[in-house]
């Protein structure tokens, strides 16, 4: 490894030569967050419960709230059952819901309420074109019977950044709720109620925050959270009964990943020791930057342009070249210590490469350094990719 290129002390390298997780979570965590799990905790502990509860102020706090007009609500589960929560108790039985999706996570939201058997409709823009204000304005204006619109954040399968402040203030505008998965996005993008209006939000331990997986948080308006009394289809996933429980005992309903929320702790601390939110997206941009600028010299072409770009994962099309081979530049990376992620798109091959997590923009020249000498290894000489995959491209930017 080149000398100047060596882990930073405040971002040092995984400990005992685990890979980097350059994936939109589990991701890599600090240290620091994985020595806080080596305790065990009594669930029914006044030490425990205290934890929880500061947990849920700390988020609150990252919302842009006191405590006074919304409050948070952690479901045990990964990600996705944090969302099924939120859809089934906070969308009553009568309710008409407006799911703007353009990915794999937007087509997940459509999925559970379909399984919910929740009346819904799609404004489907397909792999990676963001949805836009004036088409959701339309959609609201022909249908009143909508009461509820959700969007994707970031919509982490192709990594387009939606925009969440235009839809917002359109739904906003148009007297329906809107509820946010910001899964991958909250911790690092702004997402302040006070700037931005939505009724309720969604994001998990193992995004942004850095923590490790185990539960997912909903942060929600005091009045939707008493009005979700009776909806839910599911006792385990019903939001009100959990937050009546956290009000009444400070405890979880049933088994809380204890470790997994000793973990958040510390890694709410270290976001906070960071500078919060806008100091752990200057640092994804950085990284984003670094590292796209990089693999563009290679000759890799991103799928998004500029604008959409997100600073929580990039996606990269495959090179064009006969010996590139994605399961062979995987390996090739993982034994140079840097875990990548595959495409997730329909049309064109693909892969990933995450921002976030516990690493630096120095981190980003190895990942880099690591894909040059990858390419060498597979005797590829140019990454550029196939036409056809530009011209999917193009089609975007008309
Ligand atoms: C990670 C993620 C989820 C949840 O996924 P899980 O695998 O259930 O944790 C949901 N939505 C988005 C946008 C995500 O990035």
């Amino acid at each position: 490894m080149d000398e100047k290129n060596r882990p930073t002390a405040e971002f040092p390298a995984p400990h005992m030569g685990e890979p980097y997780l350059l994936t939109p979570g589990p991701l890599t965590t600090s240290y620091e967050v994985k020595q806080a799990m080596l305790k065990d905790w009594g669930s029914w502990d006044g030490d425990f419960r205290a934890m929880t509860a500061s947990l849920c102020t700390k988020l609150l706090n990252i919302a842009g709230d006191d405590g006074t007009e919304y409050d948070c609500v952690p479901m045990q589960g990964s990600g996705t059952f944090a969302v099924e929560a939120m859809l089934g108790s906070l969308l009553g039985k009568n309710s008409k819901t407006l799911v703007l999706v353009n990915g794999a996570y937007g087509k997940r939201i459509a999925e559970t309420l379909r399984y919910l058997g929740r009346n819904h409709l799609v404004i489907d823009k397909g792999d990676y074109m963001p949805p836009r204000g004036v088409e959701v304005a339309a959609a609201l204006a022909e249908d009143s019977e909508i009461t509820h619109v959700v969007l994707v954040h970031c919509e982490t399968s192709s990594g387009i950044l939606n925009p969440v402040q235009e839809i917002s203030e359109i739904v906003a505008a148009a007297g329906r709720k809107l509820l946010i998965d910001s899964m991958s996005a909250f911790g690092a993008l702004p997402l302040d109620v006070r700037d931005i209006r939505y009724e309720a939000m969604i994001s998990s331990a193992n995004k942004c925050i850095e923590g490790v997986p185990g539960f997912g948080f909903i942060i929600a308006h005091k009045s939707e959270l008493e009005a979700a009394k009776g909806n839910s289809h599911s006792l385990s996933l019903d939001v009100h009964a959990q937050w009546a429980n956290f009000k009444k005992t400070g405890q979880w309903r049933f088994t809380p990943p204890t470790h997994a929320v000793a973990a958040f702790m510390k890694a709410l601390e270290m976001h906070e020791a960071e500078g919060g939110a806008p100091a752990r997206l200057a640092r994804y941009e950085r990284n984003r930057d670094v590292m796209v600028a990089g693999m563009r010299d290679l000759g890799f072409e991103t799928l998004l342009k500029d604008r959409w770009l997100s600073p929580i994962i990039v996606t990269f099309f495959n090179p064009d070249h006969p010996n590139f081979a994605f399961g062979r530049f995987y390996d090739l990376m993982k034994a140079k210590g840097f875990i990548i992620y595959p495409g997730k798109l329909t049309v064109v091959d693909s892969f990933r490469i995450g921002c976030i997590g516990r690493l630096d923009e120095q981190v980003m020249r190895n990942v880099v350094a690591a894909a040059k000498e990858s390419l060498e290894e597979m005797n590829v000489d140019s990454a550029s990719p196939p036409e056809s995959a530009l011209k999917e491209r193009a089609r975007l930017a008309a």
